[in-house]
């Protein structure tokens, strides 16, 4: 079996170069990224060419109400609890082909394995396509992985996306889906029918790249506080106040984002984990001006850790900064909106597994904490045993240069495979 296998994996090799050159082509914009936007003409161009290799190659194609796309290499038990090996097919605007496309070409390389080598596993073994993964079009995490599960909040089919304008209950239903039927809270996925849950992802910083280690099994999914928009009050005024009179909204956000970073160098001092991140900063541009104090500025953060207590802890230290400035400055920071996930735990038994199977096959891995939040953060929560592999990517993600070695890959589908054939072994 083992020489079979290893044939195989040689063989797919063509085919999943084919697969990432056709989803650039079919995705890339001209800033020479790719734009699959979470129900957008590139997102639904990706879930086309999955369904149609799928049916090439011979394996059962199914859609739920928001349209997440499902492959099934069927089992000899159909009621068995069943594999998802699962992935976003969307990305940001101008990003990487890689980053969330890696996990279904993966799981679709693994299945057209293991049918070419005549292996028929004890259950269903899912590749999954999931729908609007980025929270940088909706400005809500999970929207597919949410919704199959029968998580979604109602309020998400509300949002808006960015670009369009238009609420995530339009594009869905301009998809071929049904919003209403995701209302109803019925799952297309039941946990309870899950066995296993397992995603592939490009590693989104460079500690794989620093380490010369091909891959990671991930440990945890880091939970997080978001507010999309914070807003800063202070007073518009000529610029020549004098200092002592000045409300400026701008130098107090400014003080805002290097007090928070300060408190990350100290966390990074001291060995604790955790990241923040200002995504978006900026005056009123309808207002502010080169002779004008600046007396609104508003700006996003998102800040995440591995750890409850951390994330509790973080929170609690950004009031107090914000305390502290408005005091001094005189201004109102009014956080808006605020939005959080929890912590999630990888599977211990998966894990060890997949590590263990690494180590065999004479692959450089190591266990590392995910960086960025992941669709098996929503199978974890709703209690799915739950595996993460992460690839070393060059260049980071969410930008055009992320670069991926078709060996590192290989390497995470053969893993895959190895798990596999052990999780659903095919009945003597
Ligand atoms: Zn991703």
């Amino acid at each position: 079996m083992h020489d079979k296998l290893d044939e195989a994996l040689l063989r797919v090799r063509p085919f999943v170069e084919t697969l990432f050159d056709t989803l650039r082509q079919g995705s890339v914009d001209n800033s020479g990224g790719v734009v699959r936007a979470s129900y957008g003409e590139g997102e639904q161009f990706a879930h086309n060419l999955l369904r149609d290799e799928a049916i090439n190659l011979g394996l059962e194609v199914a859609r739920d109400a928001a349209c997440n796309t499902y492959v099934t290499l069927a089992g000899s038990s159909r009621s068995h609890p069943k594999v998802v090996i699962g992935s976003h097919l969307d990305s940001v605007a101008q990003g990487g082909n890689y980053d969330g496309a890696a996990g279904v070409v993966a799981g679709l390389a693994a299945l057209k394995v293991l049918k070419s080598c005549g292996v028929c596993p004890d259950r269903d073994l899912v590749v999954m396509g999931i729908r609007a993964e980025e929270s940088a079009w909706f400005q809500t995490s999970y929207i597919g992985s949410k919704a199959a599960l029968g998580q979604l909040e109602a309020a998400a089919l509300d949002a808006r996306r960015i670009d369009t304008g238009r609420t995530l209950a339009d594009h869905i239903q301009d998809a071929g889906g049904d919003p209403a039927q995701l209302l109803s809270g019925m799952p297309f996925l039941d946990p309870a029918a899950l066995g296993a849950y397992i995603e592939v992802h490009i590693e989104q910083a460079p500690s794989l790249v620093y380490a010369g280690n091909a891959l990671a099994v991930g440990t945890a999914i880091p939970g997080n506080f978001r507010y999309p928009e914070i807003t800063v009050s202070g007073e518009t005024a000529h610029v020549g106040l004098p200092r002592r009179f000045r409300r400026d909204a701008l130098a107090a956000a400014a003080d805002f984002a290097a007090s928070m970073d300060k408190l990350w160098e100290s966390w990074d001092e001291s060995g604790r984990p955790m990241a923040l991140t200002i995504g978006r900063f900026h005056t009123d541009v309808n207002n502010d001006a080169l002779t004008k104090v600046p007396g609104v500025v508003r700006f996003s953060i998102d800040v995440r850790a591995y750890d409850e207590n951390d994330v509790l802890e973080l929170q609690n230290e950004m009031d107090s900064i914000v305390a502290d400035i408005e005091k001094r400055r005189g201004v109102v920071f009014d956080y808006g909106s605020r939005t959080t996930a929890q912590v999630a735990f990888m599977d211990e038994v998966i894990s060890s597994k997949l590590y263990g199977i690494a180590l065999e096959q004479g692959i450089a891995v190591q266990h590392l904490p995910s960086p960025a939040s992941h669709d098996a953060a929503v199978f974890c929560a709703v209690g799915v045993p739950t595996g993460l592999l992460l690839i070393r990517n060059e260049n980071g993600s969410h930008n055009p240069d992320e670069a991926l070695s078709l060996d590192d890959f290989m390497a995470a589908v053969d893993v895959l495979i190895r798990w596999l054939l052990q999780f659903a072994p095919s009945p003597a």
